[in-house]
């Protein structure tokens, strides 16, 4: 049997502390594999034990990658463009083009997380814009096709490079394989740094790529309300293709490790946190035909639950306990240290 604790040194903040051990199930593809995760005690980043060799396995899911855009089913496809059209349009301004408030009302009752922290006013049109683990780059193609002239993604798990008919190229690797005189005033981790083994190297790589008043934009899982109320079952834990969820003094740590201040914090958790933990108690696994990503049509009758649920998001989300949060990074002009954290996560 596994001790309960282990004294390897926290992914972003080097304690060795004795950190709990946590197991959790994968649950997104339904699997079923067990994986070890554990909670530092100092900075409260929860972290995978070790990572497994064969990681290509699970990004196998439709939920992830296929080959192209096009490959995707058309209601998906229609719905997915309606919404991330909307939302950039928003940026660009508001019109009133039937099209436009169509995607709104979709978005309306089936957010699509993905485009929502674009509601923030972190990006501008005209931006020069790296999505760092874009996936097919869905956002980034709707952007180009919507006037963000210079806008490319780059992604370690497409299967090949993706040269797309409006002009938008995605690159298959990592961050540091990208040619070093590109310059971009954003470049965004959209849910992607947490995919990471050694997130430092990929924000230092990412700072190199980045003009002087640029700002990095991490969006990603943060361990508090929900991981405390529903621990292997808190959804966004995703074994094993998360490897490290940090707290906001984890952020600040890496960000000052990687040269970077820690400038803003925006948590956008939604309800999902509730519902999907809810359906990993019960045991219906995300790739479940029962499942709420799944089931559309029963997501719609659960409307009041997913109402009471928001408002709750909402109130955790401005406590700074939401499950999700947007960090706004900086390079550093102070050579202070971070603030040291007399917090006690375990
Ligand atoms: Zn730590």
């Amino acid at each position: 049997m596994e001790a309960p604790q282990s004294n390897k040194a926290c992914v972003i903040c080097g304690s060795e502390a004795a950190k709990k051990r946590f197991v959790v199930t994968e649950r997104q593809l339904g699997l079923g594999e067990k994986f070890t995760y554990l909670q530092c005690s100092k900075c409260g980043c929860l972290q995978i034990e070790s990572i497994p060799k064969d990681m290509e396995k699970y990004y196998q899911g439709d939920s992830y990658y296929s080959m192209s855009l096009s490959s995707r089913g058309n209601l998906v496809r229609l719905l997915n463009a309606l919404r991330y059209s909307h939302r950039i349009r928003s940026l660009t301004g508001w019109s009133w083009n039937p099209y436009y408030m169509l995607g709104a009302m979709v978005e309306s009752v089936l957010p699509l997380d993905k485009a929502l922290f674009l509601k923030f006013g972190l990006i501008h049109k005209g931006d020069r814009i790296l999505d760092v683990g874009s996936g097919v780059g869905e956002l980034l193609y709707y952007m180009k096709s919507q006037g963000f002239p210079d806008v490319q993604g780059v992604d370690l798990y497409v299967p090949d490079d993706i040269e797309y008919p409006n002009g938008l190229r995605i690159t298959k690797g990592e961050v540091s394989d990208l040619p070093p005189e590109s310059q971009f005033d954003v470049i965004m981790f959209n849910h992607s740094l947490e995919h990471v083994a050694d997130p430092r190297k990929a924000l230092i790589s990412a700072g190199r790529l980045l003009a002087d008043d640029g700002k990095v934009i991490v969006r990603l899982p943060t361990a508090y309300y929900a991981w405390k109320t529903y621990r292997e079952n808190w959804f966004q834990i995703d074994a094993p293709r998360h490897y490290w969820i940090p707290t906001v003094d984890s952020m600040r740590i890496l960000a000052h490790n990687a040269g970077f201040e820690l400038v803003e914090s925006i948590f956008d958790s939604s309800y999902a946190q509730f519902i999907v933990s809810q359906q990993y108690e019960n045991g219906v696994s995300m790739a479940d035909g029962r499942s709420f990503s799944r089931n559309v049509i029963k997501s719609l009758a659960d409307l009041p639950r997913i109402l009471h649920y928001q408002r709750l998001a909402k109130q955790l989300n401005a406590e700074g306990r939401g499950d999700q949060c947007i960090f706004v990074l900086q390079r550093s002009i102070t050579s202070t240290l971070p603030s040291a954290s007399g917090m006690n996560y375990s």
